[in-house]
């Protein structure tokens, strides 16, 4: 059996026994699949499934989808969707409250979620699945049905050979090349009468699984031309977050007049923090049938973007669009090192792609970067 850290490569035809050996293993299989216009994911049973040859254009809170005829099975770039869905799912139920008799009872929800297998995870959702983790499970404040459905995953992740134009993981240091937090890490190579994949080993489950495949040892040139790939997607991000020290540039920079610019654009929609894979906010309602018998207690995602969000005696402490933008972007890129000692940022570009308005949280950062560099500024 291969160590960790040791390659192995296989041909794009073995693909189907992966997802094979994943299900064989009790495993739901989560990965990419076209869904309503757009890249999202969902579980998978057959090869056939994935977004073969697909490539994404994404602009103003929409995808435009074109077959590149290659039949690459991951040369596409993250959709709206993030792991986030399965993890932290935007609806959950906590409880029900049913009466028997004179008597209310609480009755738990049992919390005993499949087991994921995420196949096609990239670099930048790697990342936000390690933040999600620092966060919910690993904080003081442990969410117990985020845990459990993190117990016990299987991640086949993919490194990014063609990043898309709202991509700028390389600036984030999370990407293009996956890590750490896989069972195997895959790269992509197709072209020139090949059609094979490159895969690291990262753990010995990972190991495990290779063992059922048809492998064989790679040579240089699979190194090489796995090597090359990365290099080549990582000169061509489409975006780059500035360097800079973002926690003290928006810290220092909280009443700077970009706020005001950005909040004649900004329709506080949430579209930003639904498709953020590091967006954790949610809040509780209670709903009840019309009988008064069941009552039950529901998670939902909630934004900073909502008015209701920050609303406390007297109102709301966000009232204004500049406040609510300025709340999240600084929490993501600053404040968010003061509590959880990393970026909340991953770079994958989904609030850029999603936001219908196209407010690009790059450009915002290198506007006040500039302006702070010109001697601008608060
Ligand atoms: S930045 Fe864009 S996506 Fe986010 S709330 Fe504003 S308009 Fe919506
Ligand atoms: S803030 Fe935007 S680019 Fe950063 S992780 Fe969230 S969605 Fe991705």
């Amino acid at each position: 059996m291969h160590a960790i850290g040791e390659s192995s490569v296989f041909p794009a035809t073995e693909v189907q026994a992966l997802i094979d050996a994943l299900a064989a293993r009790g495993y739901r299989v989560i990965g990419p699949v076209l869904h309503q216009g757009a890249i999202g994911l969902g579980e998978i049973t057959d090869a056939a499934a994935l977004p073969r040859g697909l490539r994404q254009a994404k602009t103003g809170g929409r995808e435009v989808i074109r077959d590149a005829g290659d039949g690459a099975y991951f040369a596409h770039t993250v959709g709206p969707e993030a792991p986030k869905r399965y993890l932290h799912p935007a609806e959950r139920r906590i409880c029900r409250i049913e009466r028997q008799g004179d008597e209310l009872s609480i009755v738990a929800e049992p919390d005993a979620p499949p087991r994921y297998a995420f196949l096609g995870v990239r670099g930048c959702d790697l990342a936000g699945m390690a933040v999600l983790d620092r966060v919910l499970r690993d904080d003081r404040f442990r969410d117990p049905a985020y845990a459990a459905r993190r117990a016990d995953n299987l991640i086949i992740a993919v490194n990014c050979t063609e990043p898309g134009g709202t991509c700028f993981c390389a600036s984030m240091g999370t990407g293009p090349r996956a890590g750490p937090g896989y069972d195997l890490a895959l790269t992509e190579l197709l072209g020139g009468g090949r059609h094979d994949f490159l895969a690291e080993v990262g753990t010995e489950a990972g190991a495990a699984l290779l063992e059922e495949l048809t492998c064989r040892e790679p040579a240089d040139a699979d190194r090489a031309a796995a090597d090359a790939a990365l290099a080549e997607a990582t000169a061509n991000m489409g975006r780059r977050m500035p360097a800079a020290d973002l926690k003290a540039l928006l810290q220092d920079n909280r009443e700077h007049p970009r706020w005001d610019d950005v909040a004649e654009r900004c329709l506080t929609c949430a579209n930003c923090t639904m498709v953020c894979p590091t967006c954790f906010c949610t809040t509780v309602t209670d709903t009840s049938d019309l009988e008064g018998e069941i009552a039950a207690r529901w998670q939902h995602w909630d934004s900073c973007f909502t008015l209701d969000f920050s609303i406390v005696h007297g109102g709301s402490l966000r009232a204004s669009a500049r406040s609510r933008y300025r709340q999240w972007m600084t929490h993501k890129l600053a404040d968010w090192h003061d509590q959880f000692g990393t970026s909340g940022c991953v770079g994958c570009g989904r609030c850029i792609a999603w936001c219908p308005v196209g407010i690009d949280i790059t450009e915002e950062a290198a506007a006040i970067h500039a302006a702070s560099q010109a001697g601008e500024g608060a």
